[in-house]
């Protein structure tokens, strides 16, 4: 690399979309809580993966946060938030223990979609026991189903990843492809991206609810009632017209979970 020049994935995290360090801190943690609340299983005892970025807290360029391993989600605080580097994965603000698993995934986030400033991978309930059904798919059967139904990429395959994790979250994001926000995975979980911690909550929450309703409706052994696609996109247009700040005003509607004092 040439003395001043920047791989292309600094100059993207560099972009003014990324907000300031207490503000992400703020938002990373009240979506955990947020999550922790609507009881849906996704917080998997103490396996945190999710992340997002913001500006460093001291001096130029931007860290990665990432909830410590060990804290339950209904008691993270923007505080107790670590930074680690971009580029190295190295804790830059806060102390905890981080294994390979906790930073791979979010280095490998950021740098396979830069456009991308946060990501939850989690384990919810009714979504993962979907995942855990031959040929599984998310049917438009709800109107919870409409918002996220063009978003969704599928890896029905298993892979327990021991030997390189490196790989596997690259294998992930393979299977992602360069536009969805969202992927199930077989007989694991699911991974929700975004522009925002609060659009990558918004998806988890969306995509909790219209698995729940779909396992619902399965249980019923009747037929499932499709929506059209055209039906499908005509009433996704009219949702994001009507509320097109909705998945930020879904995160700000918990503020009453934070604790008073962050600091
Ligand atoms: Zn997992």
């Amino acid at each position: 690399m040439a003395p001043g020049s920047e791989p292309s994935s600094i100059k993207l995290f560099n972009a003014p979309k990324i907000k300031d360090n207490a503000t992400v801190r703020k938002e990373l943690a009240q979506a955990c809580r947020a999550l922790d609340w609507y009881r849906i299983g996704v917080n998997d005892g103490i396996f945190n993966h999710v992340s997002a970025l913001a500006r460093a807290r001291e001096g130029n360029g931007n860290v990665i946060l990432l909830v410590p391993y060990g804290v339950l989600w209904k008691d993270v605080t923007a505080e107790c938030l670590v930074a680690i580097d971009t580029e190295t994965g190295k804790v830059v603000e806060g102390k905890a223990h981080l294994t390979k698993t906790d930073i791979g995934l979010h280095l490998t986030t950021y740098r396979r979609r830069p456009e991308c400033t946060a990501v939850f991978h989690c384990h919810p309930t009714y979504a993962t026991t979907l995942c855990c059904l031959e040929d599984f798919e998310v049917r438009c059967i709800s109107v919870s189903c409409i918002e996220i139904i063009n978003e969704i990429s599928y890896d029905r395959g298993f892979s327990d990843a021991s030997k390189d994790y490196g790989r596997e979250f690259d294998r992930w994001f393979d299977k992602l492809g360069d536009n969805n926000r969202i992927l199930m995975m077989g007989n694991h979980g699911v991974m929700t991206i975004g522009g925002s911690v609060a659009k990558s909550f918004d998806l988890m929450v969306a995509l909790e609810q219209a698995c729940r309703t779909q396992i619902t409706a399965m249980t019923t052994g009747a037929k499932l009632k499709e929506i059209s696609q055209a039906r499908c996109e005509r009433f996704n247009g009219l949702l994001e017209e009507a509320y097109s700040d909705h998945a930020q005003m879904h995160l700000e509607a918990f503020d009453n979970l934070m604790p008073s004092c962050t600091s």
